[in-house]
C-alpha cells in the first residue's frame, strides 16, 4: 500500500502541557513498581533514617511512602510537581557529579499526571504542615496541617486517566510481586535506612537500617543466604568493590539474587553479572549461578546513569576496570575460604545435601495416585530406561505402529551418533538432537499429556517474587508441561511433580526460564512458547556422551527413519547420510 502524503506538510505545534506530561509518564511511571522506586529514591535522597512503603491491590489503588527526611517547603510544594522541577541539580555541570539518585525533576510530574496524589509534608524545626492534593496533575486543594516531620505521599488510582495503560497492568499479586521486588533492591541499596514494606496489611520486610550489611541481607533475603554469603572486597584508586558472594557451595538455580549497586544506584549489567561469574568460572555446575549483593563505587563523573529513564542501566567510562574489581573481589573471597580450608566443594555438598527423591510413575500423572513407589534414591535415568515394566520413555513400544522403512542399527559411536544401515546408504543420527526434536514435537502437539514424575520430597525453588507469581498464574500451563507448583512463601514454590525426563536439579533453572518467557495473564506469545518448549525438549533429551541402551536407539532411529524428524528444534541436523557411491568413490571402487 502506498501512503499517499498531501503536499501541504502538518502545522508543527506545541504540545499542551498536559499531554506532554503523560507522555513523560509512560517513560517513567510505567506500572506500580515504577511508582514506588521513585518515591522511595526521594526519600533516600530527602537523607531520611526510616522510610515505609506500604500498597493495598498491587499498588493500583494505593501507595503510601512516609519517610522523615527534610521534608518540602509550603512554598515549593506546587513546583515539586512540575516537570524538570527538582531541588538536585542546579545546572549541566551538575550533571557530573550527581550523588543523588533523582535529578530529572520528572518523577513527581509523571506520577501525578497519571494519579490521585496527596501530599502532606513538614519541614523540620518549622511548626506546621502542608497538604496538596492533585488529581491528574491539577492541584485541588493545598492547606495547612498538623504531622509530623518529612514526607508523606499517597498514590491512589493509578492510571485512572489512562485506560489504555491499565489493560498492560497484571495481576495484582504479580504488581505486587514487582513492587516487592523493587523495595527489596532500594532497600539492599542502603543498609544505614531503615525501610519498611507493607503489603495488603502484612509487613513483608523491615530492615534495622544499622549500616551492616549482613544484617540487611538477613532481613530481606533470609538465614540461609545470609550464610552462605562470603564477604568480598577489592579496591584501587578508580573503583571500589565491597559487599557479599556466595561460596561455589551456595550457588542457586538462577541470577535472581545478583545484586549490583553502583553508586548507591540499583543496577542491572551484563558487564558486572559476566565478571561476578567468570571467578566462579569451572567451579559450578551448568544451569548453577553465583549470588551477590556488591556495592561498586566509582567516581560520579566516571560513569553516565543517565542512559535509561528508569535509570537501571549504567555507562562506565572504564568497563576493564568495573569489570576487574567485581571479579578480584569474588575471586579474593573464594580464594580466602578455599586457604582456610572452608569451602565446601559442590560435588562434596552433594553427597550430604540430599536430594529430594523421586517416585517415577509408570504414566501420567492423573493415575499416580495408584502408583506405588518403585525405588528410593538414587534412581538413575537409566534404569528407568532398563525397567521393562516402565513405560516412562515415549521412545519405548511405539515401532510397531510406524510404517519403518528396513534399517538396521549397527551400533552407536562415540556416545553421540547412532549408525543406521538403511538402503544404500550409512547414517549417522545425532541421539539428542533427534530425541529433542521428538520431543519439542511431542510438547507443541495440542494432545500431549506430560508424563509427570512424583517427588517424595517436594523441590522448593527460591525464584523471586514476581517470577513466582507469573508462573503461579500459568499454573495450567505448568501442568501441561508436566510440572505442578504450590505457593511457598513470598518467593518460592514447591515443586511436587516434574516432567518424567528431566533431572531434578534442573527444576530451577528450567522453571526460571519459563518464567521469562511467560506473559501477563496467561496470554503467551507464540515464540516464547516454542522457547518454552525447547527449554524442556532439550533438559529431557538423552544426553550426548553417555551411551544409550540398544532398545533406545533403535526407537530413535526408526522415528529418524521414518522421516518423522530432519531437524532439530534448534535447527541443526539430526541425521546426515553417506551414500554408498561417496564411500565407493572414497575408496577408489568406482
Ligand atoms: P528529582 O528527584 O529528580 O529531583 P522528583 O520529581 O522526584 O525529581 O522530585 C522533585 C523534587 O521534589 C525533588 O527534587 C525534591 O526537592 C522534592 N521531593 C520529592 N520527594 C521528596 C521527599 N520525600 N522529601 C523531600 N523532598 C522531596
Ligand atoms: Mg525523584
Amino acid at each position: 500500500m502506498v501512503t499517499e502524503f498531501s503536499r501541504q506538510s502538518p502545522r508543527i505545534l506545541e504540545l499542551k502541557q498536559h499531554v506532554a506530561d503523560l507522555i513523560a509518564a509512560g517513560e517513567v511511571v510505567q506500572r506500580p513498581a515504577s511508582v514506588v522506586k521513585e518515591l522511595i529514591e526521594n526519600s533516600i535522597d530527602s537523607g531520611a533514617g526510616i522510610i515505609t512503603a506500604e500498597i493495598t491491590t498491587g499498588g493500583m489503588t494505593y501507595i503510601r511512602v512516609t519517610d522523615n527526611g527534610c521534608g518540602i517547603a509550603a512554598e515549593d510544594v506546587k513546583t515539586a510537581f512540575l516537570r524538570h522541577a527538582t531541588s538536585k541539580l542546579r545546572d549541566a555541570l551538575g550533571l557530573e557529579a550527581i550523588g543523588t539518585l533523582g535529578f530529572r525533576g520528572e518523577a513527581l510530574a509523571a506520577i501525578a499526571a497519571v494519579s490521585r496524589i496527596e501530599l502532606i509534608t513538614r519541614e523540620p524545626g518549622i511548626d506546621e504542615g502542608v497538604c496538596l492534593n492533585l488529581e491528574a496533575g491539577d492541584v485541588v486543594n493545598m492547606s495547612p496541617v498538623g504531622c509530623p516531620e518529612g514526607t508523606t505521599i499517597v498514590v491512589r488510582d493509578l492510571f485512572f486517566n489512562t485506560p489504555a495503560r491499565l489493560k498492560f497492568m497484571k495481576s495484582d499479586r504479580a504488581e505486587g510481586s514487582a513492587v516487592a521486588s523493587v523495595v527489596l533492591r532500594c532497600a539492599l541499596s542502603r543498609p544505614d535506612v531503615s525501610i519498611r514494606f507493607i503489603k495488603d496489611g502484612k509487613v513483608e520486610y523491615h530492615t534495622p537500617g544499622d549500616s551492616r550489611v549482613d544484617s540487611c541481607v538477613y532481613s530481606l533475603l533470609g538465614r540461609e543466604v545470609e550464610a552462605g554469603f562470603l564477604s568480598a572486597e577489592s579496591s584501587d584508586e578508580v573503583v571500589s568493590t565491597q559487599g557479599f558472594v556466595s561460596s561455589q557451595a551456595a550457588s542457586r538455580g538462577n541470577r535472581s539474587y545478583q545484586f549490583f549497586f553502583v553508586n548507591g544506584r540499583a543496577i542491572r549489567s551484563l558487564l558486572l553479572q559476566s565478571a561476578l561469574e567468570q571467578a566462579y568460572k569451572n567451579t559450578l555446575s551448568a544451569g548453577r549461578f553465583p549470588s551477590c549483593v556488591l556495592y561498586i563505587n566509582v567516581r560520579p563523573s566516571d560513569v553516565d546513569v543517565n542512559v535509561h529513564p528508569a535509570k537501571t542501566e549504567i555507562k562506565f567510562i572504564s568497563d576493564k576496570s568495573v569489570f576487574d574489581s567485581v571479579y578480584y573481589a569474588a575471586v579474593g573471597a573464594l580464594e580466602r575460604v578455599d586457604a582456610i580450608g572452608g569451602i565446601i566443594d559442590n560435588d562434596f555438598r552433594s553427597s550430604f545435601v540430599s536430594e529430594p527423591s523421586r517416585l517415577y510413575t509408570s504414566s501420567t500423572r492423573n493415575s499416580q495416585e495408584n502408583t506405588v513407589s518403585v525405588s528410593r534414591l538414587p534412581i538413575s535415568k537409566k534404569t528407568v530406561f532398563d525397567n521393562p515394566n516402565q513405560t516412562n520413555s515415549e521412545l519405548i513400544a511405539f515401532s510397531s505402529e510406524l510404517r519403518t522403512p528396513a534399517f538396521r542399527v549397527i551400533g552407536e559411536a562415540l556416545n553421540v551418533y547412532i549408525i543406521v544401515e538403511y538402503h544404500n546408504s550409512v547414517w549417522f543420527i545425532d541421539k539428542h538432537a533427534a530425541h529433542e526434536r521428538l520431543h519439542f514435537d511431542a510438547l507443541k502437539n495440542s494432545d500431549y499429556v506430560p508424563m509427570s514424575e512424583s517427588l517424595i520430597t517436594p523441590v522448593v525453588c527460591r525464584l523471586g517474587h514476581e517470577e513466582v507469581s507469573v508462573l503461579l498464574e500459568n499454573a495450567e500451563f505448568l501442568d501441561k508441561l508436566g510440572f505442578s507448583a504450590e505457593r511457598f512463601g513470598e518467593d518460592s514454590i514447591a515443586i511436587r511433580h516434574i516432567p518424567a525426563d528431566i533431572e531434578i536439579s534442573e527444576t530451577e533453572s528450567i522453571l526460571s526460564e519459563i518464567s521469562s518467557q511467560l506473559g501477563n495473564n496467561g496470554i503467551i506469545e507464540s515464540s516464547n512458547l516454542d522457547k518454552i518448549y525447547k527449554t524442556i525438549a532439550c533438559k529431557a533429551a538423552i544426553k550426548a556422551g553417555r551411551s544409550s541402551d540398544s532398545r533406545e536407539l533403535e526407537s530413535l532411529a526408526a522415528k529418524v527413519m521414518s522421516g518423522e524428524v530432519a531437524n532439530c528444534p534448534h535447527g541443526r541436523p539430526v541425521a546426515f547420510e553417506i551414500t554408498k557411491t561417496a564411500l565407493d568413490k572414497g575408496f577408489g571402487r568406482i
